[in-house]
């Protein structure tokens, strides 16, 4: 979303946004540092963009976000060939950093306090396809998780007000034709707390729901300490909010959730996903669990194990622990070495795939709605697609195979034929079933036995 507010704040100023680097004068870069993986892949796209230029391709590099907030000056000085940078609140001033590198200028604007989150309602150029997008309604965290660095890079949590948000969300769908929303922050479940006094992401989602045209509202990146019981009814009575949660739990040993400081215990995890699967019939919930923290014994993996087993998350990422420095538990001394990690990594996914695999299965035959996202580059007569269970570009698809064009955020009527790991294969139940935006039931009405 950063990225469409860079490019907005350009289109604005007169520059023109193209699609390739071929086409362009300036390649901008925004750039992530979270963890040792992003950090290498950003910096790839900037040599990469740097090579460009060096070979006359392009008259100017920039680089933007998390990657120049978190090393500073220290990137500033590691990258000369590189014309401007700009840290994570750069985003009305990148038209001049833009025009300066244009004229040969070297600027770095890297504010040692961020202003975030931005005000008002900048323009948003959309970088994802015309039906969906995300709505960041906070910047920043209050939680202190050792081994994370955001709150260093972003600093404490900055909430959007409701009005502001309710009215980018009428914004895209007026606009842009956005038929399902997905709300991000770094930490949804603390919402508001900063602005007044008490986290009220539920009043949001309410706010969201009344909005008409908004087929689906997705919400992500909730902290599993911050469920309360007006979230829980907010997802289970807003008939548009997708019975669907992004719940990252890290971890399920009480010894490893206490030295990552995430202020919860497995017996607290267990409440939160039973209140969850109790009082939402048919919930998805996705996770997130780190392997290989410091101090992890066997014993603590084991434990982890047992608690996806039980838990049965339908969506689970994984992520090998990655040290960095700056957070709380870089200096911790008991690091687990890589091949170990790699080898709870590859023993969690192997149970995640058997689970989603079994989960998938029970969904064979059954009749769902499914949202088009496009057609299958690949084969004309398949359309790649999400149930409401499905996040985009982090969960499952459907190949709905169908003989007349289905077109990107149309809703089709279909039944499962066919179910892989992840993913499944439907047949629309009538040629062209469109079922029009509708809200998402739970997704026990939405994969019901057909009569
Ligand atoms: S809640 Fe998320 S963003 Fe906040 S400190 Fe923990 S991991 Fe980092």
């Amino acid at each position: 979303m950063d990225s469409e507010l860079y490019l907005g704040k350009l289109q604005q100023a007169g520059f023109t946004v193209v699609d390739t680097l071929e086409q362009a004068d300036v390649a901008l870069v925004n750039t992530c540092s979270f963890i040792q993986e992003a950090i290498d892949e950003s910096v790839e796209t900037v040599l990469d963009a740097v090579a460009l230029k060096q070979q006359g391709k392009l008259k100017a590099v920039v680089v933007a976000g998390c990657l120049v907030q978190r090393f500073k000056d220290g990137l500033v000085k590691e990258l000369p060939e590189v014309d401007g940078f700009v840290g994570v609140d750069g985003f009305g001033e990148i038209d001049a950093i833009v025009q300066q590198a244009l004229n040969g200028e070297h600027h770095a604007l890297i504010r040692r306090r961020p202003r975030l989150p931005h005000q008002g309602q900048p323009s948003r150029v959309a970088l994802t396809p015309p039906h969906y997008a995300y709505l960041k309604v906070s910047e920043g965290c209050l939680k202190g998780c050792r081994f994370c660095v955001i709150p260093k890079i972003k600093g404490p949590l900055a909430s959007r007000p409701i009005e502001d948000l309710v009215e980018e969300a009428r914004r895209l769908i007026e606009e842009r034709g956005v038929k399902e929303l997905i709300v991000v922050g770094q930490d949804t479940s603390d919402y508001g707390v900063d602005l007044y006094g008490r986290p009220r992401i539920a009043d949001l989602l309410q706010a969201l729901g009344k909005i008409p045209g908004l087929g689906w509202i997705r919400l992500l990146y909730c902290h599993p300490k911050g469920v309360t019981r007006d979230i829980i009814e907010a997802i289970r009575d807003i008939p548009a909010v997708c019975k669907y949660l992004d719940l990252a739990i890290e971890h399920a040993d009480d010894q490893v959730l206490a030295r990552m400081n995430r202020g919860i215990t497995q017996q607290g995890l267990r409440e939160r996903v039973g209140m969850l699967r109790a009082e939402i019939p048919g919930m998805t919930l996705r996770t997130a669990v780190i392997v290989g923290f410091p101090g992890e014994t066997e014993q603590a993996f084991a434990a982890l194990l047992s608690f996806i087993r039980e838990a049965r998350f339908e969506r689970l990422g994984a992520f090998r622990y990655s040290n960095e420095a700056g957070s709380a538990a870089f200096r911790d001394p008991d690091q687990i070495t890589e091949t170990l990690k790699a080898r709870r990594y590859d023993e969690l996914m192997s149970l995640q795939r058997q689970i989603a695999e079994e989960i998938n299965r029970t969904l064979l035959g059954r009749v769902c709605e499914v949202m088009i996202d496009e057609q299958d580059p690949d084969d004309p007569n398949v359309f790649l697609g999400r149930t409401s269970a499905d996040c985009p570009e982090v969960d499952g698809l459907v190949y709905v195979k169908s003989p007349s064009r289905l077109v990107p955020g149309q809703l089709v009527h279909t039944r499962i034929i066919d179910t892989y790991e992840y993913d499944l294969v439907a047949e629309p139940l009538m040629p062209n079933a469109e079922c029009g935006v509708r809200p998402p039931r739970s997704v026990a009405d939405e994969f019901r036995i057909p009569n």
